[in-house]
């Protein structure tokens, strides 16, 4: 019941249900949370609070919370028993830290007094944290004010620590937090508990809207419109005496995925003081000498836990004076290599299925595993300055930059490393931007690191070996200074940190593709094989890989290409040896002296063709003839600027850098591609022969290879016909010379929008469609594929669009024309082969409809090709399944 009660209110009512001890408490459903967001967001006046709830809940949230007196004995504001809740909010999917949460509700200056007899020193921390939670969340006031407030205190006191302020020394804080609520909000602090609650759960509900958790949907795809659920649940403390403790945990460890018990706890602490990262908690292994009972019970429950939900539990608990309570359970989140190993591990533990398997791992995170390790050997050359905790595993070297801002700014010029003494939710858009994190304090569930790891990032936490000092951007580190912008290397896997660049070289899986017989014998390809074996064995779409050279071919076949969906020519072109005669074949002023040029050109070519296609074989290679206008291959000059910088008056350095601003290069309407062989149909007979001699000279040597011919940007079935009477014509040619009968097809992208709609006559004079959909997305739109710095990020933040267009396919829009091309075609055609060669051939999003539109095959950058196999594996059990993309999260 996510949808309804939130991932959080819907695991502590299974919880509850399944008899696993869990405090009282009650959930306020996600259904509010949208009525409420509706109302305000279309109220232009001033609406009544009530008015902004539907109607009955007001008496029904009343009812709830005389149920929870009810059941726990306690009361608001009792004398004798008082009531403690929790107000915390609880999405469909996790935001970790993102919205708002009211700790210790329930208490006033009556509360405190009764509780003050039990644990004076706790009581009075539990009203100052109240109070200020309650100002800054519900209120709105700053809680910058708050923070000061307590780090003057502790300057008075001279301690360092929060914990050592006595109780004395927080009665006085909470005179001082209540008089910063006096003076921001002009009235008293409100002693109501009730009307407190009501104030709580709304805060909770408008932090739905906070900017940070905004972007961290934006970034996670997760829907604005879910709202989120309250949770109002009795207070249990962690912080009654040395029988008492908090803390987090997973069933099996997140960042490896091996089967142990695996978190982190504090004694004689709040949840928060671990989320927070002020005091470095215990591994959960030392629960079991200091309370061998309660760690038994709390293994016994999350084992039960995750046999339950069949999948790895994040679970959250709070040990009141030697009683266990679990405060949260959840699927855990994970690095990609913990997936793969869960994953496969489940299966052969029999909890789950193999097609359950394959839905549990996120396709984009295949490519994770194929990230870059350290050269072991180098690293060893380097001093490594300090340790902390390995919270994201991969290798990251990159400049040093102390806040989100710089981050995000120097990250265009190079990779850069977010150092920080802890991060915090308003970090979000540098950890985005900074290829890895180091924190200094904070455990392996503290913000940075369950924040950093879902991102993917090299993430290095709770490294007290290092001194942050955020104001002078330097840190320190035994002895050593390390300034803004030098270069440092973090080592995820291990938690090390070194000044420098150490070299990198590629992940295990990569490397025991790429041969090396070590790596093949490790657990993780072990696994990542079995893994792919079984997409295999679930997907109908053929898996190509778009490779230009030889070594991407090879490459390309190792990570599992069934061939390649398309070679770029024109990237042979720039070689030394052969620009001088690209460019004397444009600049020739006959046919005689271009032909002359193309035939140095033809050498060349063959041998290209040769090799690509000796290392797909007998795989399809598709073999794109010349397609980008001719003056990618020409100079650009600056003289013209300055010509008409004179007439003008202007300054010329300016108005060049004003032309280049605005310069349009794309969407390349004009001469090239087909339109270049139709002009100069020379150059297409040039490399029409060096594919047709490559393929008989490689017939000759008993390999089987499988070119096709593949004509770019054509609009007109006329266009097609003349360059395939052509090649057929150089075909017939080249037989005769190698006296072979070469197996060739001939066929063409489909990238105008104009092609698309006339797909049926297209499809007549062509053997196979191949959908370029980077162009065709560029022409169907108006757009330029280098308009996302100018536009397109614009356009996403004001949601005109929901994604980058380049790169998830626009499905309502491009994907309609493309679904009205597939029909024309194969009533023209029934049986045409029918691929994609655009760059959304290796997103996941983009492969579900290509599946479902009935491609024949989808072809991607190499290191894509894994992505797909998943990603294609997928779109064929959720078809069968009848289910959407995004159930499966
Ligand atoms: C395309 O347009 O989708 C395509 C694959 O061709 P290119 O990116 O080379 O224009
Ligand atoms: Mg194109």
């Amino acid at each position: 019941m996510k949808d309804l009660l939130g991932g959080k209110g819907a695991g502590l009512a299974e919880m509850t249900r399944s008899g696993v001890p869990v405090p009282a408490g009650f959930t306020v459903t996600t259904e509010v949370c949208r009525y409420y967001l509706k109302r305000v967001q279309s109220s232009v006046v001033r609406v009544q609070s009530t008015k902004l709830l539907p109607p009955g809940f007001s008496k029904e949230f009343d009812q709830a919370v005389q149920w929870l007196q009810k059941v726990t004995g306690k009361h608001f504001g009792d004398i004798k028993n008082p009531l403690l809740v929790s107000v915390r909010s609880g999405a469909k999917f996790s935001m970790p830290g993102m919205m708002d949460t009211i700790l210790n509700l329930g208490i006033n200056d009556q509360v405190v007094r009764v509780l003050e007899k039990g644990n004076a020193r706790f009581s009075w921390d539990a009203y100052r944290r109240f109070i200020a939670m309650f100002s800054a969340t519900a209120m709105g006031v700053d809680k910058k004010l708050f923070e000061e407030a307590l780090s003057n205190l502790k300057k008075e006191k001279r301690v360092a620590s929060d914990t050592d302020l006595a109780s004395d020394d927080l009665k006085v804080l909470v005179e001082r937090f209540k008089s910063i609520y006096r003076k921001a909000m002009g009235s008293d602090f409100p002693q109501e508990p009730a009307q407190q609650l009501k104030l709580a759960a709304e805060a909770v509900f408008r932090s739905w809207m906070n900017p940070r958790a905004q972007s961290y949907r934006k970034l996670n795809k997760i829907s604005d419109d879910l709202g989120t659920a309250v949770n109002v649940v009795e207070m249990v403390f962690g912080n009654m005496g040395w029988d008492s403790g908090t803390g987090v945990g997973f069933t099996r460890n997140p960042s490896s995925g091996a089967k142990e018990f695996y978190g982190e706890y504090l004694a004689n602490a709040q949840g928060e003081d671990v989320v927070a990262g002020i005091r470095t908690p215990k591994p959960l292994t030392e629960l079991k000498k200091d309370l061998p009972k309660v760690y038994h019970q709390l293994r016994a429950i999350t084992s039960k836990l995750e046999r339950h939900y069949r999948d790895i539990q994040d679970f959250e608990f709070t040990i009141e004076r030697g009683k266990l309570f679990m405060l949260q359970t959840r699927t855990g989140k994970r690095t990609a290599r913990a997936a793969l190993t869960i994953a496969v591990d489940m299966v052969g533990e029999k909890l789950i299925t193999k097609k359950e398997a394959l839905l549990r791992l996120e396709p984009r995170s295949i490519e994770e595993l194929l990230k870059p390790i350290f050269d072991q050997k180098a690293k060893a050359q380097f001093k490594m300055v300090a340790k902390g905790l390995p919270a994201g595993p991969g290798a990251a070297c990159g400049r040093v930059v102390f806040d989100a801002q710089t981050a995000t700014r120097e990250a265009v010029k190079g990779p850069v490393i977010l150092v920080r003494s802890e991060t915090n939710p308003d970090d979000i858009l540098g950890m985005v931007a900074a290829q890895g994190i180091l924190t200094q304090t904070g455990g392996l569930t503290s913000h940075a690191a369950v924040v950093g790891r879902g991102m993917g990032k090299v993430c290095v936490v709770g490294c007290e070996a290092i001194e942050v000092d955020e104001r002078s951007h330097c840190f320190k580190t035994n002895g050593t200074i390390i300034r803004e912008g030098e270069l440092i290397s973090l080592d995820g896997f291990t938690g090390e940190v070194m000044v420098g660049q150490v070299p990198l070289y590629q992940s295990e899986i990569l490397s025991a593709l790429l041969g090396d017989v070590a790596a093949q014998g490790s657990d993780i390809f072990k696994k990542y094989q079995t893994l792919i074996r079984w997409a295999d064995e679930s997907r109908n779409l053929g898996i190509r890989a778009n490779a230009d050279t030889p070594t991407d071919a090879k490459v390309a076949r190792l990570l599992g290409a069934e061939g390649i969906g398309l070679c770029r020519t024109e990237h042979m072109f720039f070689g030394a040896e052969r620009i001088s005669h690209v460019v004397g074949m444009i600049l020739a002023k006959s046919v005689e002296g271009r032909k002359l040029e193309l035939d140095k050109l033809f050498n060349f070519q063959k041998d290209d063709f040769k090799a690509i296609l000796k290392a797909m074989a007998p795989y399809p290679v598709t073999i794109r003839t010349l397609d980008p206008p001719l003056h990618e291959f020409l100079p650009k000059t600056l003289e013209e600027a300055q010509e008409r910088a004179g007439v003008l008056g202007v300054d010329a350095q300016e108005l060049w850098q004003a032309a280049r601003e605005f310069h349009e290069a794309n969407p390349m309407l004009g001469f090239r591609g087909v339109r270049l062989g139709i002009v100069y149909p020379e150059i297409t007979a040039m490399q029409g022969r060096a594919i047709f001699s490559a393929t008989a000279e490689l017939y000759r040597e008993g390999i089987r290879a499988n070119p096709e011919v593949m004509i770019p940007l054509v609009g007109f079935p006329e266009e097609l016909k003349c360059q395939r009477e052509l090649l057929l014509e150089v075909k017939k040619e080249v037989e005769a010379r190698y006296r072979v009968k070469l197996d060739i097809s001939i066929g063409t992208m489909i990238e105008v929008p104009r092609a698309a709609v006339c797909a049926d006559q297209i499809a007549q004079v062509a053997d196979f469609l191949s959908f370029g959909t980077n162009d065709l997305t560029q022409m169907t739109l108006g757009f330029s594929r280098d308009d996302y710095g100018r536009f397109i990020g614009k356009y996403m933040e004001e949601k005109i669009l929901a994604q980058d267009p380049f790169a998830s396919l626009d499905i309502s829009g491009v994907g309609r024309l493309i679904h009205i091309a597939i029909s024309a075609a194969r009533s023209a055609k029934k049986k045409i082969k029918i691929g994609v060669c655009g760059e959304h051939g290796g997103d996941p999003d983009s492969i579900q409809f290509f599946a479902k539109e009935g491609f024949d095959y989808v072809s991607s950058s190499p290191y894509r090709v894994p992505v797909a196999y998943l990603a294609a594996a997928q779109a064929k059990i959720l078809e069968s399944k009848n289910m959407k993309g995004s159930d499966t999260r």
